[in-house]
């Protein structure tokens, strides 16, 4: 008689203790990307890898961090050539998106079928494609032509992982035959520097992903593409990549990208107030920005009136932050008209490698 609860009762923790844990998985870190203009602004990340090549996880799980992490779009893309588990798991590269898609539309993801083409030191992706198994075994360009016949946006990967990054023969072909339409400037924490004029001299489209392989991230630096999109879906996706609409982030502070993309989100997140008022003897005067979005900006002033002095301020993620400013001798007395060139330093420019500068206009209320 006394047998049968505690049996239940052992049954009951046996279920529940995967629940519990399946509870604490299930947890989103919200990083609210407010529109740009008349584009909504998705996180995107474009490169990882699962046990299909050589990641360290099923695809469910990437999906599963991909949410908890709040980005909106994902792509695995297993390496074609390279198949250190081959003896364990399947050689069919479907198969990664096949588990993946399901749970990924479940959770409101958009997921993009996708392939790492793997020859040599020259890396790929290729995104948005019918059949994932037809590039093994083919050269560089043989598959990145196949890839273009499947109607891909192909990237170059990490140019210059293998040391300092050149337009190689084969880069020049493929590009020539318009086989890539971008190139990762941005992987994981690393930036390859020497790929970015090639952004503007090409009409190429800037890209930055984690290329993740293993098992967990490290908080908080999870490289990602932002991508300025007309709307959420695959194919607002794909316009907005091949028009080049894209901001690479490492997920804390560096901003990489076209100057009229930085601008257009900077424009958006930076909320300033027309009117500055001034509280004689008050130590906190300043210019109150105000940002929505998930982004960090360090601001550091390049241009102010003469008898005016900016401290350089960090506007961290949701907040308002006054820019600190001190009024020194020469100062008007009466409202004013006021430009600041405030330089955001955490970003780089393609065009010019420099950090972007923006105007700010008030009237200063002494
Ligand atoms: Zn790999
Ligand atoms: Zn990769």
């Amino acid at each position: 008689m006394l047998r049968t609860p505690i049996r239940c009762l052992a049954c009951a923790a046996l279920f529940a203790l995967p629940l519990l844990r399946a509870q604490q998985e299930m947890v989103r870190r919200h990083r609210p990307m407010p529109r740009a203009g008349q584009y909504l602004v998705l996180k995107a990340d474009l490169h990882m890898h699962t046990v299909f090549s050589d990641g360290q996880v099923w695809p469910a799980t990437r999906v599963m961090e991909a949410w908890r992490e709040d980005l909106d779009a994902i792509a695995i893309t297993d390496h074609d050539d390279y198949r250190p588990n081959e003896k364990d798991v399947s050689m069919d590269l479907s198969r990664p998106y096949e588990i993946a898609r399901p749970i990924a539309e479940g959770l409101g993801i958009l997921i993009v079928p996708g392939v790492e083409i793997t020859k040599g030191d020259l890396h790929f992706n290729a995104l948005f494609i019918q059949d994932p198994n037809a590039f093994r075994g083919k050269d560089l360009l043989a598959a990145l032509a196949e890839a273009k016949r499947q109607g891909a946006f192909s990237f170059w990967n990490h140019p210059g992982w293998k040391g300092r990054a050149q337009w190689w023969p084969a880069i020049a072909t493929a590009y020539s035959d318009k086989l890539f339409q971008g190139i990762e400037l941005l992987n994981g924490p690393t930036y390859y520097e020497e790929a970015r004029e090639w952004i503007g001299r090409y009409g190429l489209t800037v890209m930055g992903n984690s290329d993740i392989h293993n098992a967990s991230l490290p908080e908080e630096a999870r490289t990602v593409n932002l991508v300025l999109a007309k709307e959420r879906s695959l194919e607002a996706l794909r316009e907005a990549l091949h028009a080049g609409r894209t901001i690479a982030w490492d997920g804390a502070r560096r901003l990489i990208g076209r100057r009229e993309w930085l601008e257009a989100v900077a424009r958006a997140y930076l909320a300033a107030p027309r009117e500055v008022r001034f509280t004689p003897g008050f130590w906190y005067n300043g210019l109150p920005l105000r940002n929505s979005s998930a982004l960090a900006f360090e601001l550091k002033a390049v241009d102010a009136p003469a008898w005016m002095e900016v401290l350089p301020a960090v506007v961290p993620p949701r907040s308002t932050t006054v820019v600190l400013i001190r009024l020194n001798r020469g100062a008007p007395k009466a409202p004013a008209r006021v430009t600041l060139r405030l330089e955001v330093s955490n970003t780089t420019v393609t065009e010019s490698g420099a950090p972007l500068v923006l105007p700010f206009e008030f009237e200063l209320r002494p």
